[in-house]
């Protein structure tokens, strides 16, 4: 990469951000909120560690991944230069990959389903360790997506909670691409209520504003941040 990119690339992920900044504070002061109480997760899946870079030197700390291997092969390098980052587990997690996603993420969001529950049960008494833990709910019904189905998360979430003792933060969600996503997001909301769990993680480049409306406390953001992934 020539400096000439590199320098471009950079005041654009700048720029990028100050505008996302912008919109949520605008969402926030919409219907009340403090946008301190919203955590942009810049997601930084498909892109390379130079270019995941700009968004560290520009001040952020919070990112997400999808894919254990993909995170293992750039975050320790990254960690090294910036130790207080925190990283968000945001796709399906394989119990084979379990104890390699322990070791590198903050946060795994996407607990859906009670063996990776009871995966993680076990692997936290052998060791002691187990990060914070969201649970993925397939809000929409959509019967090829992850996340617990809508009519088993209650008792799956008090499961996790009351038996398993696992530490539940909150509740993640990837609405359906061709609804209306603000209905998912009230709904996403009205089950952390009833669990009295406080973190909400929705929203996405296309539709974080709403969630921040809906109460998103955690919006993953990755296309507007860093351009387009090129699939
Ligand atoms: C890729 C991804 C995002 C970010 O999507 P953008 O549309 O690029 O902002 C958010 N959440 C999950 C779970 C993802 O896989």
């Amino acid at each position: 990469m020539s400096d000439q990119t590199l320098s471009s690339d950079t005041a654009d992920i700048a720029a990028n951000l100050a505008e996302i900044q912008q919109n949520i504070d605008k969402a926030c002061a919409a219907v009340g909120r403090e946008p301190s109480d919203v955590t942009l997760i810049c997601v930084s899946k498909n892109h390379d560690a130079d270019h995941v870079r700009n968004a560290l030197v520009d001040g952020r700390r919070v990112f997400g991944e999808n894919r254990v291997q993909e995170a293992a092969g750039k975050w320790p390098g990254l960690r090294e230069e910036f130790p207080d980052v925190e990283l968000h587990l945001i796709g399906p997690l394989q119990t084979n990959k379990l104890k390699d996603a322990v070791a590198l993420f903050d946060v795994i969001e996407t607990v859906d389903r009670p063996k990776l529950a009871n995966a993680l049960a076990k692997h936290r008494d052998a060791t002691g360790d187990c990060p914070d833990l969201y649970i993925q709910i397939n809000i929409g019904e959509e019967p090829q997506k992850a996340g617990i189905a809508l009519m088993d998360a209650d008792d799956f979430i008090t499961d996790c909670i009351t038996r398993l003792k696992l530490p539940i933060k909150g509740l993640m969600c990837i609405p359906p691409v061709d609804e209306e996503p603000a209905p998912h997001f009230a709904l996403l909301s009205k089950i952390a209520d009833r669990h009295d769990l406080a973190i909400r993680s929705m929203g996405m480049s296309s539709d974080y504003k709403a969630a921040i409306r809906l109460g998103a406390t955690h919006i993953r953001v990755g296309t507007a941040i860093f351009g387009s992934r090129g699939y």
